[in-house]
């Protein structure tokens, strides 16, 4: 499979289509989910074209992945997430019930 420069996540990326932000730097957007599964429902995607986790773990470089995680780090303080609890999720593929074919995490939490 290859990644599509249309993707809806793409697009927003390109700035195309809008989107909820919560959070930016230089590796990653956040934004809101609009059909959220629970009271806080975000998604976290790398600003760098990975079609899905597998792509993302096996072809970002060790400091992009580093600092991808860094930055989801930073969500989870920035929203005060850290010792309230919540959830990170990833679909991978259609049997996963990944729909849109830009990596991206789910993070959702009830507090
Ligand atoms: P997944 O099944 O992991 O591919 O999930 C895709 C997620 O993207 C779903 O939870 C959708 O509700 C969400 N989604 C789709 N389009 C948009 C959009 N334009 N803005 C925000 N979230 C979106």
């Amino acid at each position: 499979m290859k990644y599509d420069n249309e993707n809806i996540f793409a697009k927003i990326l390109k700035d195309e289509i809008p989107c909820d932000k919560v959070f930016e730097d230089e590796h990653v957007l956040s934004f809101k989910d609009i059909n959220p599964q629970a009271k806080l429902h975000i998604l976290i995607i790398p600003k760098k074209k990975f079609i899905d986790i597998a792509d993302f773990l096996e072809n970002a470089d060790e400091e992009y992945q580093s600092s991808f995680w860094s930055s989801v780090n930073k969500i989870i303080i920035k929203l005060e997430l850290r010792d309230k609890g919540f959830q990170i999720k990833a679909h991978k593929g259609k049997d996963g019930g990944q729909e849109v074919f830009h990596f991206h995490l789910h993070l959702l939490s009830n507090s």
